[in-house]
């Protein structure tokens, strides 16, 4: 790379050209591992803005730091972060691992030498735990400066060769011209055991560092650049021992800690004015929060040490917040953002994948030879998805074995194909006649502007693909990945996600689609961190380039900095040992510090999962969506298939623990292709939930004499979804009844989803209507804010965390509580850490969360105080947006 210079001396000549015989030159070798960064772009003003001294920074991507030439030890810090050198040749060096590190007081240092120790070049000086000081610290990078010297003329940085700013350990690493005549002054540091004093000179009281650790670099640096405002000469006296304050070294060898008392004596004509100043400086806290005063000194900006939480938030645990994460943001690399459609975090390149164009003949052979192949195609096209299918079931993936159910059932779609015969019977082959059709049939789909059909289009170019592939012998780009590669797309198809190695492919960007489109769910269902609805610049982003993804956060970092990498592989790192940790707890009951207990039940989509549910510690099913049972399917399920899945799942879970089994909610976005609805103009508005169940009184029945059956095997419930009066909840219960009496069972506890305003509105009717209620947030927020709950563009203002939402819930909890009534949550809301602590302090008596959330959420409540969340809830209810109530809240993440 071209070296890059800071300097007092504008020539850009060769250094060794410009040397003259009164100039010396000191090299420097790499301390350590990385890549290089000038020092103004250190994110803290004291080495950006050289008050410590000239130098740059390098982002580690080692862990240990040796001299980067030979020398003697003049100081190694008692934390063990930070050393100071003099080179051989008489100058100061001081080399600080990791910004704001002296707060780990050790934690992590080993350092490997003492003061006073003769070093040679490249022998190791202090070892550190990378990863246990990223997670800890604002930042790794470290700091190589030489203090400053009247002797130093210029200092020049040297890259490696080529273009990158990556070092090795000991490349070559700076070049300083220095004067080799006698130094100046202030490069002899001065400590010395006399304080006697003479009549030109001022001494100052006795002040108390209120530092937490202590005249460490940042603190010391402001005072040695105020000390140089002044002409006198000016010593910082701690016991017997004195200092020059003008010299970093001298100042940080009298190792000054929190609460020791230290004198200014100034000696000159403006030594009182000198004295008065560093006095006060000192008082202030020489720029950092004074433990005692609760004082700021002017200079060093509020992020330099985060604020304590407000009192009455909940800090749920954290080294990323979402404010720090732009805060704490390295300098050098660009973040492109999108949704979370799966959370998680990757390291890896980037590769695009650009939908395979396969080039077709439009010509064919006779009709019957083209028939004859595409009938083959479509066969075995059937075949390979049936196949993915089976094997998916047989892993227990019913929700991803579905997707490609369907897919075998567009292959004979009437219309598709009918369309694809006419060519054919145009004399075309039998690629081009497929082509044209499953492309035509998709478009259309695209162009109806509706989120469901037009990820149905994207099934369909899918299955498209695969059997022009066949037609064509054109083999998937599967397996062409890159190791370790970040896939960028515009658009990922359910079978480019399912055919993905999963050893090479660890991340997934695309710029279409959103959280709850089938990519979405197959990323989730597998692990796999994937950003959906990303800016459309990520398609240019070159194949190869180096990302850091944080789905969980909706990131991409382009080129990320060697700090950046490693902070990403210690949070994964972290985020498995506190899986681990949560997990082997997740048994235990969730009680709050001051003794709440919070039941954490979990959202089910068929009995296959209960196994799972119950292994990860789940209490019960807060919401079976029945729906599934009756998707992708020709007829309903009739009452004993129903009542196998739902025994079973009461079984699983025992008479203990209790199973909700939520009525058939479907219309809106969940169709079902033999219960026809009327076309709607607001599908989300009209025939759907409770009210499809009302108007279908042969397929409710069959379902609630199901559940009521059910209700033998275990602690059955039954809840029904949107509804939005109280006479449908009437008529529903007065259905169930009938059956409940017929079947000669005994009654079951009733509730409803809290998922239309109305509801909460009117909770205190509904409370004496019913045993419990469930928030369905998801709806609720649809609902209250007027946005589709599917809509791409509204996804980022979506947000359960609404102050008008968690104002319904309120409502909806008093009510019920008033009437003895119980209250649980079971949309998305309640599996996020986020908004855990506000449902909470509202009162919600039981969370419902995806499975894989349940030892996480049971492990924040452990961590949680109900009078703080109380406080909390009461703050929010005031809030303007759920931005304001989530600035509250830190992420629970490592
Ligand atoms: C909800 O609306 O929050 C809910 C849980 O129901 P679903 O997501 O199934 O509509
Ligand atoms: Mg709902």
């Amino acid at each position: 790379m071209q070296g890059f210079e800071v300097s007092r001396d504008p020539a850009r000549l060769p250094l060794e050209a410009r040397v003259h015989p009164k100039w010396e030159i000191q090299k420097l070798k790499a301390p350590i591992a990385g890549v290089l960064v000038p020092l103004d772009r250190v994110p803290d003003p004291v080495f950006s803005q050289k008050s410590v001294g000239d130098g740059v920074a390098i982002d580690p991507t080692g862990n240990e730091l040796v001299a980067p030439c030979d020398g003697t030890v003049l100081q190694v810090h008692p934390s063990g972060h930070a050393l100071f050198m003099k080179t051989k040749k008489g100058l100061e060096l001081l080399m600080h691992i990791g910004l704001e590190t002296v707060k780990l007081k050790g934690e992590g240092f080993t350092p490997l030498v003492q003061k006073g120790a003769q070093v040679i070049e490249g022998q190791p000086l202090i070892q550190f735990d990378a990863d246990q000081v990223a997670r800890k610290a604002k930042s790794l990078l470290t700091i190589v400066v030489f203090s400053h010297s009247d002797r130093i003329e210029n200092i020049e940085i040297l890259g490696m060769s080529g273009d990158s700013p990556v070092l090795g350990i000991q490349d070559p690493l700076m070049q300083v011209r220095m004067s080799s005549g006698s130094k100046a002054q202030v490069d002899q540091p001065v400590m010395s055991g006399s304080s006697s004093l003479s009549s030109a000179q001022s001494l100052s009281e006795s002040l108390k560092i209120l530092n937490p650790t202590g005249l460490h670099a940042r603190p010391a640096s402001i005072l040695v650049n105020l000390s140089k405002k002044f002409t006198c000469e000016i010593f910082l006296v701690k016991g017997d021992q004195r200092a020059n304050a003008r010299s970093l070294v001298a100042l940080m060898s009298l190792e000054v800690g929190n609460g020791d008392l230290v004198q200014v004596d100034a000696r000159g004509q403006d030594a009182e004015a000198a004295v008065a100043a560093i006095s006060q400086a000192i008082r202030d806290g020489l720029g950092e929060k004074n433990e005692e005063s609760g004082s700021h000194a002017s200079g060093i900006s509020a992020t330099d040490t985060p604020a304590a939480p407000t009192k009455g938030t909940v800090q749920v645990q954290s080294n990323t917040t979402v404010s720090q994460a732009s805060a704490d943001s390295r300098p050098t690399s660009r973040v492109l953002r999108g949704v979370t459609a799966s959370p998680g975090r990757a390291v890896g390149a980037v590769f695009q994948l650009k939908s395979q164009e396969i080039v077709v003949r439009e010509k064919g052979e006779s009709e019957e030879k083209e028939s004859e192949r595409l009938n083959h195609a479509l066969c075995e096209a059937k075949f390979q998805l049936e196949t993915i299918a089976g094997l998916l079931k047989k892993e227990g993936d019913s929700s991803r074995a579905l997707i490609f159910e369907a897919h075998q059932e567009l292959l004979e779609d009437p219309n598709l194909l009918d369309l694809a015969r006419r060519q054919l019977s145009k004399g075309k082959s039998a690629a081009y006649s497929w082509k044209l059709a499953y492309l035509q049939a998709a478009d259309q789909l695209a162009s109806l502007n509706n989120q469901l059909l037009a990820a149905r289009a994207t099934d369909v170019r899918d299955v498209g693909q695969r059997v022009l592939r066949l037609l064509e012998e054109v083999q998937a780009t599967g397996s062409q990945f890159p190791e370790n590669c970040i896939l960028v797309a515009e658009d990922l198809t359910p079978s480019d996600v399912a055919g993905l190695d999963r050893e090479r492919v660890i991340g997934l960007v695309t710029t279409t689609g959103g959280s709850t489109s089938h990519v979405a769910i197959l990323a989730r269902s597998v692990d796999l961190p994937a950003l959906a609805g990303a800016d459309g610049s990520v398609l240019q982003i070159e194949n190869g380039t180096l990302v850091v993804l944080d789905a969980t956060h909706g990131e991409l970092r382009l080129q990320p900095t060697a700090a950046e990498l490693a902070e990403c592989q210690a949070r994964k790192q972290a985020d498995e040992a506190q899986k681990k940790a949560e997990a082997e707890r997740a048994h235990d009951p969730a009680v709050t510090q001051d003794g709440r207990r919070v039941e954490v039940v979990a959202n089910l989509k068929g009995s296959k999962e209960s196994t799972h549910a119950v292994g990860m510690g789940a209490e019960g099913v807060g919401l079976l969506r029945t729906e599934f049972l009756f998707m992708n399917r020709d007829s309903a399920p009739n009452e004993e298939e129903q009542l196998n899945s739902y025994r079973a799942i009461a079984q699983a879970f025992g008479k203990e623990r209790p199973v909700i089994i939520r009525t058939l909610d479907v219309g809106g976005d969940k169709p079902l292709r033999y219960l026809p609805l009327p076309h709607e103009e607001n599908p989300f508005l009209g025939e759907r939930g409770l009210r499809v169940s009302l108007n279908r009184p042969d397929v409710f029945r069959v379902q609630l004499r199901a559940i009521l059956r059910a209700s033998e095997y275990g602690q059955v419930r039954v809840m029904f979804p949107m509804v939005s009066t109280i006479a449908e909840l009437r008529q529903a219960k007065e259905i169930l009844e009938e059956e409940r009496i017929q079947l000669g069972v005994a009654p079951i506890s009733i509730g409803i989803m809290v998922e239309v305003p109305s509801v909460a509105i009117l909770a205190e009717q509904f409370a004496r209507e019913c045993d419990f209620f469930s928030v369905g947030s998801n709806d609720l927020t649809q609902y209250t804010l007027a946005m589709d709950r599917g809509h791409p563009k509204l996804a980022s203002q979506m947000d359960g965390l609404d102050p008008s939402i968690l104002s319904l819930i309120d409502l909806a909890v008093k009510a019920a509580h008033r009437n003895g009534k119980w209250v649980g949550v079971c949309g998305g809301i309640a599996s996020d850490p986020q908004a855990v602590p506000f449902l909470l302090g509202l009162g919600v008596d039981e969370l419902s969360v995806s499975i894989p959330s349940v030892p996480a959420i049971k492990a924040q409540i452990r961590r949680l105080s109900q009078l703080d969340c109380e406080a909390l809830a009461v703050r929010a209810l005031q809030a303007e947006s759920a931005a304001e109530i989530r600035s509250w809240v830190k992420i629970e993440e490592n």
